[in-house]
């Protein structure tokens, strides 16, 4: 992939890259909006994911190249303000440069810079991440600067949040960035505090995204996050963590409706959460399958952020044999949604899967059986 992205700076801009950063795309095992509110979750790298590749420009012009994306975007050292339109996507590259002053860190004035991609992207897979967490790696070298794996995560969380502007929490940067091959990573989002948990040898991920995406999704998830903080307020905590399912029970006349029920399944996936991570250790797959699916469950009737055609998925896949559990991934309202399965469940049974969502829907979703992968590394 080194040589592949080199061959492909080369094509754009007529020499080679000096830098070539790679960061994956993540799955979101379990905890459901969890991160925002302090909670925990388990997620796993992939074995796809962004490559960055940058070269230093003494004329002070930054270059910004995609292979998803027509021509460089050329912008001047000052021009630091939001892109619009087909600009929109280098809000990532650009957030991590507004960023990196937040941690302390210089950010590169001149460069040519391309992304490379294998990984879907607005498929609930974590791409804005990937490219957050490689393009922080690339600039922090152009600087000179090799911080701490957690520094690198934050800055990619804080050009989300604060640049792009999705109020996202730590699990998406806090994955790509500590991700290792056959393993989860466990983030206690509070510190936040990350761990890695041995993956048992028979789980197998597959991955079916549906292309489907709701209109209003990014307003959507900002108003999860405001439900959830009202849930907070309503409670008399700082953030949902630190109530219970009995609090929230306890505090059921103080909250509307929806706010209830939001805060409801938050406390319960952040049990759930932990309930997994003790199951995995156990090596016991069935039980960690049916807190994914219930986990799914109380997105589709508490968080309200399913849709028909993910209820489907997890509906035919949960009543297919080989699979421990199914659920949606990442942020929810379209996107997709990831199966943990035996070994003995393949293509073919993917595919019946495929099937059966194409004569429901009349299209066909993606279907991957992901691997997972190492975290974000300069190559
Ligand atoms: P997800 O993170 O689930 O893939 P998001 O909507 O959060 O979905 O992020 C997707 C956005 O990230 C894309 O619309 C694009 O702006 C940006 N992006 C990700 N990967 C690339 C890439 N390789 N080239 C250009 N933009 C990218
Ligand atoms: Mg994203």
């Amino acid at each position: 992939m080194k040589q592949l992205i080199a061959e492909k700076f080369r094509a754009v801009y007529g020499r080679v890259p000096e830098i070539v950063a790679y960061a994956p795309g993540r799955i979101e095992f379990i905890g459901n909006h969890t991160d925002y509110n302090g909670g925990t979750v388990l997620g796993a790298a992939l074995d796809r994911g962004v490559w960055v590749a940058v070269a230093g420009r003494a004329d002070g012009r930054r270059q910004f190249a995609s292979d998803q994306r027509g021509a460089p975007v050329e912008l001047r050292v000052e021009e630091m303000g939001k892109r619009n339109g087909s600009e929109s996507w280098v809000n990532y590259p650009l957030g991590v440069l507004a960023a990196l002053p937040v941690f302390g860190a210089v950010a590169p004035a001149g460069f040519d810079y391309l992304a490379m991609s294998n990984l879907p992207s607005g498929a609930g897979l974590s791409s804005s991440a990937a490219i957050e967490l490689a393009s922080a790696l690339a600039f922090l070298e152009m600087a000179g600067e090799r911080p701490l794996r957690e520094a690198v995560v934050k800055i990619g969380k804080h050009a989300e949040n604060h640049f792009v502007g999705v109020p996202c929490g730590i699990l998406d940067q806090g994955v790509s960035g500590f991700g290792q091959k056959n393993r989860l990573v466990f983030i206690d989002c509070r510190g936040p505090v990350f761990e890695t948990v041995p993956l048992p040898g028979d789980a197998h991920f597959w991955i079916f995204n549906t292309h489907t995406k709701h209109a209003l999704v990014d307003g959507l998830y900002a108003a999860r996050h405001r439900e959830c903080m009202a849930a907070a307020q309503g409670l008399g905590v700082s953030l949902l963590v630190e109530a219970d399912a009995a609090a929230v029970e306890a505090g059921k006349a103080k909250l509307a409706p929806e706010v209830f029920k939001r805060a409801k399944h938050v406390v319960d996936e952040i049990a759930r959460v932990d309930a997994a991570k003790f199951a995995l250790a156990g090596g016991d797959l069935v039980a960690v399958g049916r807190l994914l699916t219930a986990s799914h469950r109380s997105s589709q009737f508490l968080f309200e952020n399913s849709t028909p055609e993910l209820d489907f998925l997890v509906d035919t896949l949960t009543a297919t044999a080989h699979v421990f559990g199914a659920r949606l991934t990442g942020g929810g309202f379209g996107g997709a949604v990831m199966a943990m399965t035996s070994g003995a469940f393949g293509e073919q049974e993917a595919q019946a899967v495929a099937v059966a969502y194409r004569e429901k829907f009349g299209a066909t979703p993606d279907v991957l059986h992901a691997q997972t992968g190492d975290g974000a590394k300069l190559l």
